[in-house]
């Protein structure tokens, strides 16, 4: 019998199940693909998309394209509300979609304080897309004069966006800015000792400040306030504060962990809700939290993959076992790169050089797919 798988996202958790979107037509199911832009960029090349390391082609996925080409519809909306028990999802627009199984890989956000969504010359560092706009906007500013750019926040995001402008300005040859990292009371406060301070030294040399004596309490046009009452005058501001799962699962009262991500147990399946799955940043897994990296979402695709298959033919879901330490490699910008696996600490080019070829393999082999959809459709 004909059912409607719908995806909501074609984030890195998705990616298996969009390459294999034709298995589920040909075997005689719909599959429609919601999401906000006809495309999906890759978060682990945004920064360097943003220091001009890569062009905006180089870190996007043509989603619409591979959907449409396999047979399925793809919506281009942002998905609102999930209606469980009529097994009904809301776009923004209005339209409604029903869906008989429903996987979610809708990503988180950037939490922006007090502010609009259109304050001025301030961004976030999500969605990876508006990375473009604020590559210009800098480049605008920074051939006029000396200015100075705030980065809220000091995490993994905030370290490679400081060494990524670092790298767009030294080499747009304009007016070099200051740049400052507002990394509350600790830089890069969940990693090792030894990892913190090679990133930290490594921006400190270029000159970034890393300011770590108080908390972003409020912005206000152009400047920051601390918990502390000082004040700094900021020109630009970038906000990379930690991420938070898309508010969706929470505005439709669905079951979810203390962050607000889908409660998902160990077949990516909600717990209350055995028709609906999800990878990714928006997912809270019930084993055992998963931190909120490419990494893991990038591993639960085939198991994704896999149970979504499974929940529309009615044969048994498998697993998802997050598996043991990842690789971490962070790009700093000027081609250095700081890498660690266990005991393995490494910083400099060789580093950002290992990152460069693992990101572009992931590109390669899956806009492959993209080309080969284009010969095979003639
Ligand atoms: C600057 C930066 C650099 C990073 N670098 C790395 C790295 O090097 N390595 C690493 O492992 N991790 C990295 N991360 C973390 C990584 O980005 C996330 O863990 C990863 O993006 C999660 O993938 P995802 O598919 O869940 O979400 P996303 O990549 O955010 O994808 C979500 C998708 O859902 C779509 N969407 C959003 N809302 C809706 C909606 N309402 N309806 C429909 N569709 C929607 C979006 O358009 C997007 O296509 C980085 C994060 C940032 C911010």
């Amino acid at each position: 019998m004909e059912k409607h798988l719908v995806l909501i996202g074609g984030g890195h958790a998705h990616m298996v199940t969009l390459a294999n979107l034709h298995a589920f037509i040909e075997k005689g199911h719909r599959v429609s693909v919601i999401g906000p832009s006809d495309y999906h960029f890759y978060s682990g090349m945004g920064p360097g998309m943003l220091g001009k390391t890569y062009r905006p082609e180089d870190i996007r996925f043509a989603t619409k394209h591979v959907v449409e080409k396999q047979g399925g519809t793809f919506i281009r909306g942002k998905a609102v509300h999930v209606e469980p028990n009529e097994k009904k999802v809301t776009l923004k627009s209005g339209d409604a979609v029903s869906y008989d199984v429903i996987s979610f890989n809708a990503g988180s956000y950037v939490p922006r304080l007090n502010l609009q969504d259109d304050a001025k010359d301030i961004f976030s560092v999500k969605p990876i897309e508006k990375l473009m706009e604020a590559q210009a906007r800098i480049l605008e500013l920074t051939a006029d004069k000396k200015i100075t750019i705030g980065i809220l926040g000091g995490g993994p995001s905030s370290a490679e966006v400081a060494g990524n402008i670092w790298q767009l300005t030294r080499d747009a040859k304009g007016n070099m800015p200051a740049i400052k990292i507002f990394a509350g009371n600790r830089f890069m406060s969940r990693f090792p000792e030894n990892v913190r301070s090679k990133v930290q030294q490594s921006l400190i040399k270029r000159g970034i400040e890393i300011k770590t004596d108080s908390y972003v309490q409020s912005i206000d046009a152009g400047k920051v306030i601390l918990e502390s009452g000082q004040s700094h005058a900021l020109d630009f501001i970038f906000l990379a504060m930690g991420v938070k799962p898309n508010l969706i699962f929470r505005n439709s009262g669905l079951p979810t962990g203390p962050d607000g991500g889908l409660l998902v147990n160990e077949f990516l399946q909600s717990i209350e809700y055995p028709d609906m799955f999800g990878g990714g940043d928006c997912i809270y897994f019930q084993n055992r939290p998963l931190d909120k990296v490419g990494v893991y979402a990038v591993r639960q695709n085939p198991v994704l993959y896999h149970n979504l298959m499974a929940a529309l033919e009615g044969t048994p879901l498998q697993p998802f076992d997050p598996g043991g330490d990842y690789l971490l490699i962070f790009n700093l910008g000027g081609g250095i790169g700081v890498l660690q696996k266990r005991w393995l600490l490494m910083e400099g080019k060789i580093a950002f050089k290992i990152k460069d070829y693992i990101d572009r393999k992931f590109m390669k082999k899956f806009q492959a797919l993209e080309q080969s959809m284009i010969i095979h459709s003639g």
